[in-house]
């Protein structure tokens, strides 16, 4: 008998995860992506001689005790030979002058560190790094989606989770800015308020923290290029089809049954599954024409304050030096604020001379000066651009942040060379994405946590995968979207999921 045949939109992590299941399952796949290359906003791309990496600061799922571990290696983005790079310094804030302290993973020596600095936070500050070890096991269920567990597998996740309940839901409802407000310290304040933005809730800044910590976050030698090369290897093994260059136009529909897409030529291709894996309010406006509508996303996407997206505007620069001795993140609050849709306090320095399989031209290193931001963020970058002054602002704002890096490393004067400005307006250019988000919607203290079914009510054969219909996205969410789709299609077939092949 034939193979059923599924389409996947888009080739990213959750599109790819999608297609790997779909053969491991015996059905044809072919993944459609619009760009030349397949990893969405899991990306790596290289200027004048060096590598940029476009994604991974760390990823979450790479202990043998996760639960994530084993989604990761039968998607084939790691394996046990995988070698990894495990950050000891998550990151240094430098206030100025005297005022610096580093947020280290290991959580004692964080909060030795975080004592010395500010003894009059101590209990504050015990209590905290507790909280960050009680975070270090908590990880949501990965091997089906939870409305397709039976009642003995939903009574085991009740059980093992039952702890941690109490915890997630009260730090889900405080924001790291009303958190904050229990330290004496003004910069421990201004590190928890501002850790992500000052909306996140406290929950997110903890279990970052409790993964880092427990070596269940790191970053894999050869970055995002490789996880992406790696998923796309084991896909192409299995016999994958891959087209790019291959922008979808529409979903087809006849009576109420997606039948296949249109591309933006025109060509017409049929299947009998189709998987949008493409950024949410991409699929339902663009790709489903606005016909459908999902109440959990629609509140998001009418909501900003409260379901706000999360985007960067990134200088890029190559350094004639080798920064090993630097620290890999070096969060910096110049003396005066930048200017961008508001005022910003701080910018931060990624360098990336921790991974010497990167390219990179002999003796240089490439580091990243990052200013995070929120939807204003795109509103105004987009007003730039359509009045017509994008290229010149852009290298305003790079000429600013190498201002304030050379600040911090005045020995790099006249050695430090600008490649590269990303903003909100590239990742929506390459991605479809909402307001130039590359992850899901922020969970703030006064949202809900996101778990959409991936499936639209009267539209059959088409399943929602991506990071924008789960939790507030990420790698993982990205891949356990796209396993849960094939779930659902096998349960559809009333075929058993098979997640190895056999
Ligand atoms: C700077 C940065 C840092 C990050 N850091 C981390 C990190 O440290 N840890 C972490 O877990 N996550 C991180 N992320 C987020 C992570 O990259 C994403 O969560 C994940 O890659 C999302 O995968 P996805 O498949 O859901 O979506 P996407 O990657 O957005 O994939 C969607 C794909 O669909 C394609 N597409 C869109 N429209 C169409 C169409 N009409 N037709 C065909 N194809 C289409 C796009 O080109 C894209 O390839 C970071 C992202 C960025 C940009």
């Amino acid at each position: 008998m034939k193979n059923k045949r599924v389409i996947i939109i888009g080739g990213g992590i959750s599109g790819l995860a999608a297609g790997i299941y779909a053969k491991i399952n015996g059905y044809d796949a072919v993944i459609l992506e619009k760009n030349h290359v397949l990893g969405g906003a899991c990306i790596g791309w290289e200027r004048k001689g060096c590598y940029i990496d476009g994604c991974i600061h760390w990823m979450t799922g790479i202990n043998p005790k996760s639960k994530y571990y084993d989604l990761w290696t039968e998607v084939g983005a790691i394996s046990p030979q995988t070698e990894y790079f495990f950050q000891d310094d998550f990151y240094t804030l430098d206030f100025g002058g005297d005022n610096k302290f580093t947020v280290w993973a290991d959580t004692d020596k964080l909060e030795r560190e975080l004592i010395a600095f500010a003894p009059e936070d101590e209990k504050q500050i015990k209590s905290f790094c507790k909280l960050i070890k009680r975070f270090r096991r908590i990880e949501g269920p990965v091997q089906k989606p939870v409305d397709m567990m039976n009642l003995s597998e939903l009574l085991k996740i009740a059980f093992t989770m039952l702890g941690d309940y109490y915890y997630v839901s009260k730090t889900s409802k405080i924001s790291c800015e009303d958190y904050a407000k229990k330290f004496k310290n003004e910069y421990i304040r201004k590190w928890i308020a501002e850790h992500m933005s000052a909306n996140y809730n406290l929950m997110s800044m903890l279990y970052m923290l409790g993964q880092v910590s427990r070596k269940n976050g790191g970053i894999p030698l050869g970055a995002s290029r490789t996880v992406i090369d790696n998923m796309q290897a084991k896909y192409l093994s299995l016999g994958g089809e891959i087209r790019y260059n291959a922008e979808v136009a529409n979903v087809n529909v006849d009576n109420g049954v997606a039948t296949g897409v249109t591309l933006k030529n025109g060509e017409v291709l049929n299947c009998d599954y189709t998987v949008s894996a493409t950024p949410i309010e991409h699929t339902l406006k663009v790709l489903l024409g606005g016909k459908y509508s999902l109440k959990s996303i629609d509140d998001r996407l009418k909501d900003e304050k409260t379901y706000p997206i999360y985007t960067y505007t990134t200088a890029v620069f190559k350094c004639n030096e080798d920064l090993s001795s630097a620290p890999l993140s070096h969060k910096v609050y110049p003396s005066a604020p930048i200017i961008l849709e508001k005022a910003h306090s701080a910018v931060t320095f990624r360098n990336y001379a921790y991974d010497k399989t990167l390219k990179v031209t002999e003796g240089c290193t490439v580091v990243q000066a990052t200013i995070s931001g929120e939807d204003e963020m795109y509103y105004w970058w987009k007003s730039i651009k359509e009045n017509g002054g994008y290229k010149a602002e852009k290298q305003k704002i790079a000429d600013t942040l190498l201002k304030i890096f050379l600040s911090r490393y005045p020995s790099l004067e006249g050695k430090v060379e600008i490649i590269d400005v990303i903003t909100p307006m590239t990742y929506e250019r390459y991605l479809n994405t909402r307001h130039g988000s590359f992850q899901g919607f922020v969970h703030t203290a006064k949202g809900k946590s996101l778990m959409q079914k991936g499936v639209i009510k009267n539209l059959r054969n088409f399943i929602l995968a991506g990071q924008g219909i789960f939790r507030s996205g990420g790698m993982p969410p990205a891949a356990i979207t796209g396993r849960f789709a094939i779930q659902r299609i096998c349960k559809k077939d009333k075929k058993k999921f098979m997640y190895k092949p056999l």
